[in-house]
């Protein structure tokens, strides 16, 4: 494999991998290991460019960095991506390879699963390098703990907004029914929402809709739908310019990471009067998970109790929000800069 690293200012190590034969490229970004070692999942997908695979996987790593911190674990921010079609079938060459180029970082970079990747891809990273996290028969698939999370911070916002924690008789617009979504559709069910799903694949909505009586919407409708909360549980930026002034909901929480596409969005849902669930604040669950049973060695239930404690953290960043009448993505990451520096 060819390594190549470029300097980009205010992260530790971007290191790029490259094995033509195989058709391997990749990209492992560091933004900050001041609080222990840098961990954050590997996304597979299909990026037009390269260029566009590195912005992603900047992004994503500093809002490891805060994600991290903002929950209290001993780690730091990092993120890697593979670009391709990460339907491939040739997952055992891919991943091994991408166990490789994370073995060379020698522990400064932990990686676990996130979009396009499954715990089965991990237990290949894991034939090259043991810093791997998420796998089966230790903390396992990290879904169902960041939908706890997400409920538990869809609740928090609840409370702020409507001042109970009730969910019941809700109208909750998912949008992306995929390994979070779905669960995250369940708790919601269990606790009386009304759903309205959305996913690019029609099977994954059409599962929801069978299990949970949830109504279909379509890709583009999810974002004008007469709904209490927004939930968006798909990719990133999906928060801009032209969804934003289409939302009918009062609250966006979700599990997917980066929704803001830049953070003057964040103000403009300020404005608007929509409540924002800062997105790595709400979806630290799976981290959570990994950390406490991997690293920490926690038991299940010591875990779940440290998720369940999103809602306090969400009630916090509500709470310095109104007080400083500053939108809720600055008051998480002034929250979440006290603990990295
Ligand atoms: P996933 O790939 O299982 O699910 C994503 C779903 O979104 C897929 O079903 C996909 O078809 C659908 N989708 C993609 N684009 C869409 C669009 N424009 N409209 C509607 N549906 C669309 O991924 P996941 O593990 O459920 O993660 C979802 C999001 O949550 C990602 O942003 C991920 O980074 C973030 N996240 C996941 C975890 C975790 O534990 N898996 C933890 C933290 C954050």
């Amino acid at each position: 494999m060819i390594v190549t690293q470029r300097f980009i200012p205010r992260y530790e190590r971007v290191l790029f991998g490259e094995d033509p034969a195989v058709g391997y490229r990749g990209i492992i970004a560091i933004h900050s290991t001041v609080r222990g070692p840098a961990c954050g999942g590997t996304r597979f997908w299909a990026y037009s460019s390269q260029e566009e695979a590195l912005q992603d996987v900047l992004r994503l790593a500093r809002g490891m960095t805060y994600k991290n911190a903002l929950a209290g674990l001993p780690l730091g921010g990092g993120k890697s991506v593979i670009i391709g079609d990460n339907k491939s079938k040739f997952r055992e060459k891919i991943f091994r390879l991408h166990g490789r180029f994370v073995h060379l970082l020698q522990g400064q970079y932990n990686t676990c699963e996130d979009v396009g990747t499954s715990p089965a891809d991990m237990e290949y990273v894991l034939q090259e390098t043991p810093y791997v996290r998420g796998l089966q028969g230790r903390s396992g698939d990290p879904s169902p703990r960041t939908a706890q999370g997400v409920f538990r911070a869809m609740q928090a916002s609840a409370r702020h907004r409507w001042g109970t924690d009730s969910l019941k008789g809700k109208r909750i617009a998912i949008q992306g029914c995929g390994h979070v979504g779905y669960h995250l559709a369940e708790a919601l069910h269990r606790a009386g929402a009304r759903l309205l799903v959305a996913d690019v694949d029609p099977e994954k909505a059409e599962r929801a809709v069978c299990a949970f009586g949830a109504a279909f919407v379509s890709e583009e409708e999810i974002y004008s739908v007469e709904a209490d909360v927004f939930a968006p549980c798909a990719l990133g930026g999906i928060l801009n310019d032209q969804t934003i002034p289409r939302l009918k909901a009062e609250i966006v929480c979700g599990c997917a990471n980066n929704q803001l596409l830049e953070p003057r969005h964040g103000d403009l849902l300020h404005e608007r009067g929509i409540l924002y669930a800062p997105d790595y604040a709400a979806n630290a669950g799976g981290i959570i998970n990994g950390c406490c049973i991997e690293i920490l060695g926690w038991d299940v239930q010591a875990t779940i109790e440290k998720v369940d404690g999103i809602y306090n953290t969400l009630l916090q960043i509500f709470e310095m929000a109104r007080h400083d009448g500053i939108p809720t993505w600055k008051a998480a990451n002034r929250l979440a800069e006290q603990q990295v520096t």
